[in-house]
């Protein structure tokens, strides 16, 4: 995924990919006669849901000109709505093509909603790409890399075991400050959306990052955590901690004020003391039951049954959640926040 260097003719390459609806395109055309861009490249990256095209600023007030950026035009023609379009495209009932501005709207808020999270993302001090202009679909942003070549993604990088143990740190301490300083987890994490470039780690693709208000918020961070434990295991990284030890090291609020790096060899430690490396197979065995039972969000999520279980809701859904699951910290700190209020309510 290397972008095609061709200056000259700015628009030929973007518009040949035929990805691009009409109205993206005179909007990136818009973008060219007016300054914003000097020029548009090749495409870095052809996704299912968007494009990455590399180019460079023109001279355009608020924006820095003549630097690379990259330019991620999210697609109207998304999947999920593609199949959806296939029906009513024909049928002459629906020409009227209200179906497509809603879509195109929605699209919109997708771009929205990355632009927002990296902003956050940036004022927590999180090295990933700053939003530069957003139209629509179409968002600007710093470029990763140099000279039309992308910084390599985690899935590319080649280093010994000693340098991918720093890149480990720095995932997992990156996770930590999205999640308590952004409120924020990632939702895609994984090797594809994680680059490198000069021994810094940079994070992208955060679109579908979600508040930690989000119900599935939890969920979704949990996913997280087994991808990254999967990977870092998997790279020969010695006492990474499992998926459930790393969900908690991401919400530990213990760990608040204390040196993080400390608090990380602290833990090594006891991994490494108490039977050693173990394949990321066994780590998912003996988290069974973390990996199954559904976390709840806040307090207003779980309730306590008459028999002792506890029940946990999302919007849509019951889980029944057993007694002795409460092991889990985040549930059994809520459970018994639970109980302190329900015993000053008797009171
Ligand atoms: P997708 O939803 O298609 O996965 P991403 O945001 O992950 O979208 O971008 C796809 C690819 O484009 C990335 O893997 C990366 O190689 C490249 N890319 C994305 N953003 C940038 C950027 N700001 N600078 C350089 N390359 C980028
Ligand atoms: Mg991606």
């Amino acid at each position: 995924t290397r972008a095609n260097r061709v200056r000259g003719n700015k628009m030929d390459v973007a518009t040949e990919e035929k990805v691009m609806d009409p109205r993206t395109k005179t909007i990136v055309f818009k973008m060219l006669n007016s300054g914003v861009l000097r020029e548009i490249h090749g495409v870095v990256s052809a996704g299912k849901e968007a494009n990455v095209y590399h180019a460079v600023t023109g001279d355009y007030e608020g924006i820095e000109s003549n630097v690379e950026c990259a330019i991620k035009i999210f697609k109207t023609s998304m999947n999920e709505f593609k199949n959806r379009a296939e029906y009513l495209e024909g049928d002459y009932r629906f020409k009227n093509k209200k179906s497509q501005h809603n879509t195109r709207k929605l699209i919109k808020l997708w771009a929205e909603k990355e632009t927002r999270n990296l902003k956050r993302m940036r004022s927590a001090g999180i090295q990933c790409p700053e939003p530069i202009l957003l139209r629509e679909n179409i968002l600007i942003m710093s470029f990763i890399g140099r000279d039309g070549f992308p910084a390599p993604r985690l899935r590319d990088v080649e280093v010994d075991t000693q340098v991918w143990k720093g890149i480990y740190h720095s995932v997992i301490k990156t996770m930590r400050k999205m999640y308590h300083q952004c409120k924020l987890v990632h939702a895609d994490l994984s090797e594809y959306n994680l680059m490198y470039r000069k021994r810094v780690l940079w994070v992208i693709d955060v679109a579908q990052a979600v508040d930690l208000d989000h119900p599935l918020a939890l969920d979704f961070l949990k996913k997280d955590c087994v991808s990254m434990a999967t990977f870092f295991n998997k790279k020969g990284v010695q006492s990474t901690m499992s998926p459930r030890r790393l969900f908690d090291f991401v919400v530990e609020t213990a760990a608040e004020g204390v040196d993080i790096d400390q608090y990380i060899e602290k833990i090594e430690q006891d991994i490494s003391s108490s039977g050693g490396p173990k394949s990321i197979e066994e780590q998912l065995k003996e988290d069974a039951v973390f990996m199954q039972v559904y976390i709840p969000r806040n307090l207003s999520a779980i309730r306590p049954l008459p028999d002792g279980t506890v029940e946990a809701r999302n919007d849509q859904d019951y889980f029944e959640v057993v007694t002795g699951l409460s092991t889990h910290s985040i549930l059994y700190a809520m459970l018994e926040e639970n109980q302190k209020e329900g015993e000053e309510e008797t009171k």
